[in-house]
C-alpha cells in the first residue's frame, strides 16, 4: 500500500509539506460565530490564477495552525472548496484540494458510525467525540476544473465530511447536544492563548 496519496492518486514520494505551502500567504483563521462560517458557501465558477492563488495560502494557514484540513470559508472566502493534509487510521496519508465538493449519500444500513474526537481550527483548542461514518467519498473538480473523486476512511473520512460540513455553512458544534456545546466552547476559554501562541511560534518558523 503506498504511503502518500496526493489528489486520490498514490506517489512515490513526498515532501514533508505540500508545495502550495511555499507559494502561499497566512491568512486570518475565522473562528466560530463569524457569519462566514454559518451559511452554505457559494460554487466555485471561476478557474484560474486566483484560485490557485487561495489555494496556495489554504495550505500554508492550514500548516501554519497544525491543522489536517481547512475550508475556504475559514479563511473568509465564500467559496466551496477545502484543502487536507490528513492521516488515515492505516497510517496512509492524504494530501490535496477539492473544489465544489458533495459528499456521496451513504446507505444508512450498510454505513458504520465512529464516535472519536474531533477538532476545527475555527472552533481553537477544543476537542469533542463526534459520530461520523468509517467511510467517505466526495465529488468535486480540481483548481483546473477537471471532475475529481476522493475516497476515505477512519480519520480521513471524518476530515472529509468536516470540511464538506463547512462547505454547507455547518461547524461540528452544530452535531453535538446544547450540553456538549457549551463544553466545547469552555475549552476554548480555557485554551485559545495556547493555540494561537503556538500558530504564532509556527508563522514565525514557516516563513523563516
Ligand atoms: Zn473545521
Amino acid at each position: 500500500m503506498p504511503s502518500v496519496f496526493v489528489q486520490g492518486r498514490p506517489v512515490a514520494s513526498y515532501p514533508p509539506l505540500a508545495p502550495e505551502a511555499r507559494r502561499g500567504s497566512v491568512r486570518r483563521i475565522t473562528e466560530v460565530g463569524e457569519e462566514v462560517l454559518h451559511k452554505p458557501c457559494r460554487d466555485v465558477t471561476e478557474f484560474g490564477p486566483d484560485l490557485a492563488a487561495l489555494i496556495d495560502d489554504m495550505f500554508l494557514t492550514m500548516y501554519v495552525a497544525d491543522g489536517a484540513g481547512l475550508a475556504a470559508n475559514q479563511v473568509g472566502v465564500d467559496l466551496r472548496l477545502f484543502v487536507y493534509d490528513c492521516p488515515d487510521d492505516d497510517g496512509v496519508r492524504h494530501v490535496g484540494h477539492i473544489v465544489n465538493p458533495v459528499l456521496d449519500p451513504l446507505d444508512p444500513a450498510g454505513r458504520r458510525l465512529l464516535d472519536e474526537g474531533e477538532g476545527c481550527l475555527s472552533v481553537p483548542g477544543a476537542v469533542m467525540d463526534v459520530p461520523r461514518p468509517d467511510r467517505a467519498v466526495v465529488r468535486g473538480q480540481d483548481r483546473d476544473g477537471r471532475p475529481l473523486v476522493i475516497e476515505g476512511t477512519g480519520y480521513f473520512a471524518r476530515c472529509l465530511a468536516h470540511e464538506t460540513d463547512h462547505v454547507n455553512g455547518q461547524v461540528y458544534l452544530d452535531r453535538l447536544s446544547r450540553r456538549e456545546r457549551a463544553q466545547a466552547l469552555r475549552q476554548v476559554t480555557d485554551r485559545r492563548d495556547e493555540v494561537f501562541a503556538r500558530r504564532a511560534a509556527n508563522t514565525e518558523a514557516l516563513s523563516g
